[in-house]
């Protein structure tokens, strides 16, 4: 039995549990980058693993792809997790509702007996769960994290992953890294929703000790670059504190990093269920700036019912935080997503006095972000709420 795997700029960092996980089940597999490259694949089972924005992408390939052979399609990650029905009758065979690894021997031996059911929903496990990219021909960033004690409302990940987060543990993590140098790469990126969480005790207060571990030990395998807090992870405010920078600066090789502010206005935070107030946000780039970070902070407009007032009051913090600090605005258009509380909330338009300023900040290089296509994509998402 053949097994494809399409690998997309938005599934990349999905693709390398699964790609241990294939190769561990001994299966003749490979993966493929484009839609070309499937057309002309033998494959007798493809997985999917796509977002909410990529969905209709998805059905337009897998429909093409099913007029032209035979195959079972199986689906996978946040989208098909959230909207399965949706998923199966768009025609895949079988979802996957949540990760992957606690189900997977399951679903294999049910491939190979043709017996698949539609639905395979897996509780988390209680741990991180193991692979390595020992496996993967590619390289990719060292997940650390997953799950996320918060629940903000406008993301998928507590919802997904749960709200009690597992690190994956330090020894697995240096070894990994430890591959990664072998391979010939000499900086590690990670992918963790709060970086500075790994190893805390609540998910949120860094424990320090347990980073300088992973920074010594990431220097001891032979790292040469430690890219921690900047894409694809990020840091919440409330975890900065002036030691755990200080840390930072003395082991990070980079010099941006990106912290998720939302929105200027503490009654939408309180709302967002963020956890944080704004003071939260510019004590932590008062730290981070002190000790040689540039900030990129993510901001997004259009939350279901945010008044004009509320993003005017955003408006006045960005503006504060550029003329005081190092700071650039990374903005975003709030998309609703499935599975989580405003998933079928109309959002907010983003005015146009708004928009302008956002626009006049992107051609002076103080903001960048993809918020005017995402605003694109929502409407298109949203075309049905009233
Ligand atoms: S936005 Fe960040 S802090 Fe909030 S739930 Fe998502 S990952 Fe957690």
């Amino acid at each position: 039995m053949r097994f494809a795997f399409w690998v997309t700029k938005y599934n990349r960092y999905s693709f390398v549990p699964l790609y241990y996980l294939l190769d561990k089940s001994g299966f003749d597999f490979k993966v493929y980058f484009s839609v070309d490259e499937l057309e002309e694949a033998d494959f007798d089972v493809l997985f999917f693993s796509f977002t909410t924005l990529f969905a209709e992408e998805t059905y337009k390939v897998l429909s093409k792809l099913r007029s032209q052979r035979n195959f079972v399609a199986v689906a996978g990650g946040p989208h098909p997790t959230a909207m399965w029905q949706e998923v199966l009758h768009m025609g895949f065979d079988a979802v996957v509702i949540g990760e992957v690894e606690p189900i997977w021997e399951v679903l294999c031996k049910d491939l190979v007996k043709k017996n698949l059911r539609r639905v395979y929903s897996s509780k988390l496990s209680a741990c991180f769960p193991k692979y390595s990219l020992r496996a993967s021909p590619y390289l990719s960033a060292l997940e650390i994290v997953r799950g996320c004690p918060f629940g903000c409302r406008f993301c998928q990940v507590s919802y997904m992953f749960g709200r009690r987060v597992r690190y994956r543990p330090l020894k697995d993590v240096l070894d990994e890294a430890g591959e990664i140098v072998k391979r010939g790469r000499r900086f590690v990126r990670f992918i963790a929703p709060n970086a500075l969480s790994y190893l805390s005790r609540d998910g949120v207060t860094p424990e320090l000790g347990g980073l300088r571990k992973l920074f010594e030990g990431l220097l001891d395998v032979g790292v040469e670059q430690i890219y921690f807090g900047s894409f694809p992870s990020e840091i919440r405010p409330d975890s900065v504190n002036e030691k755990i920078v200080k840390l930072m600066a003395e082991y990070c090789y980079n010099k941006r990093v990106v912290v998720g502010a939302q929105s200027g206005s503490n009654y939408r935070l309180k709302k967002l269920n963020r956890g944080h107030t704004v003071e939260d946000v510019e004590r932590a780039v008062t730290f981070l700036n002190d000790y040689g970070f540039v900030v990129s902070l993510d901001f997004i407009f259009g939350f279901p019912e945010e008044t004009e007032s509320e993003l005017k009051e955003t408006l006045v913090f960005m503006e504060r935080l550029l003329s005081r600090f190092n700071v650039r605005i990374h903005a975003h258009t709030f998309i609703p997503l499935p599975g989580t509380p405003y998933w079928g909330k109309k959002p907010s338009e983003v005015p146009k006095w708004f928009k302008r300023v956002l626009h006049g900040w992107e051609r002076d290089g103080l903001l960048d972000g993809n918020w005017a296509q995402q605003e694109h994509a929502r409407r298109k998402l949203c075309v049905h709420l009233k």
